[in-house]
């Protein structure tokens, strides 16, 4: 399977202010001048070389993930991300509305769902998509965000086939080569982590999710769910610190995915959900800190640790 990265932020579209743009441009340089180790190369080469978040950008778009498992199309979450993964789309037979696609949701707060109205292929006729969610009334969310009085154009200008789907939780769905199977999470309102299989190869989505004291008890649920898998993505929006300080406001840190990925024996664990306030110097920090933490107290461990970016492609 090829998972691809379309939105990575949370909470709400973000980009750079005009002086943070302005700030990274300058760090660009004096990095590049600094560096004896750049001396006589040539720029792609010196870019090869940089810090991402110096040379790049980890991306302002809310979730949004998709999947490609042989001709199957799957789409986790339709933030704003999935905008750009319409246009991407479009090239292929969506744009000749012949695409199918399945569409499974987290949740359905906004960030999860804000680009849902701004995906080109659901106004094709012709294609055909299948929604998922552990909500039996996710046709419902989806109509309500579309009223009138939020937003200028109903579903039935969508002139795709939509049919909505209820799965029960921790009840694999097998669909043709691969397994889906979901499970609740604590988060206000209620999330759902989903885990992927297919050809031995398992991918685990888990964002918009806190563990603490009160509910210990999910944790360890969670950690037999998500038990081998080879990626788990998962909910870095806060530092520790920060999740100790916002208790119950739904969210978690890298430390708490590497301990679950640890005890869950997943050897890679993908930073996701990043705070709107987090700029891509802090994101970078963040991965550090993960890093010294992982080596720290499991220092025999070989888990990587990496952060999600728009664009970013892991294959299983
Ligand atoms: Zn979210
Ligand atoms: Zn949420």
């Amino acid at each position: 399977m090829k998972i691809k990265y379309y939105g990575v932020r949370g909470s709400i579209p973000t980009s750079p202010l005009p002086e943070e743009v302005q700030k990274k441009s300058v760090s660009f340089f004096i990095h590049i001048l600094k560096n004896q180790d750049y001396k006589g190369l040539k720029l792609k080469d010196i870019l090869k070389k940089m810090p991402f978040h110096l040379k790049s950008s980890y991306g302002g778009n809310t979730p949004c993930l998709y999947i490609k498992i042989k001709d199957e199309h799957l789409i986790f979450d339709a933030g704003s991300g999935i905008r750009q993964l319409g246009f991407e789309l479009m090239k292929e037979e969506f744009g000749q509305g012949k695409g199918k696609a399945r569409v499974f949701f987290s949740h359905t707060h906004w960030d999860h769902i804000q680009g849902f109205p701004f995906f080109i292929p659901f106004f094709i006729p012709g294609n055909q998509f299948e929604f998922y969610s552990c909500y039996p009334d996710i046709e419902e969310r989806l109509r309500k965000q579309l009223n009138p009085q939020h937003f200028p154009i109903s579903m039935e200008y969508m002139q795709s086939k939509k049919k909505f789907f209820t799965l029960k939780l921790e009840k694999p769905k097998k669909f043709g080569s691969f397994t889906i199977n979901a499970m609740k999470q604590n988060h206000p309102g209620d999330s759902f982590a989903y885990r992927v299989e297919e050809d031995g190869k398992t991918f685990v989505y888990s964002t918009d999710v806190e563990y603490n004291e009160k509910n210990y008890d999910q944790l360890y649920k969670a950690i037999d769910f998500f038990k081998g898998a080879d990626v788990i993505t998962f909910d870095a929006q806060y530092t520790l610190m920060e999740a100790l300080d916002k208790m119950d406001w739904g969210h978690s840190s890298a430390q708490m995915g590497i301990d679950i990925a640890h005890n869950s024996n997943i050897r890679k664990v993908v930073l996701f959900h990043y705070d709107p306030t987090n700029s891509d110097e802090k994101i970078a920090e963040m991965v550090k800190v993960g890093i010294s933490y992982k080596n720290k107290l499991y220092p025999d461990s070989d888990m990587e640790i990496i952060p999600a970016y728009e664009g970013m492609v892991i294959e299983l």
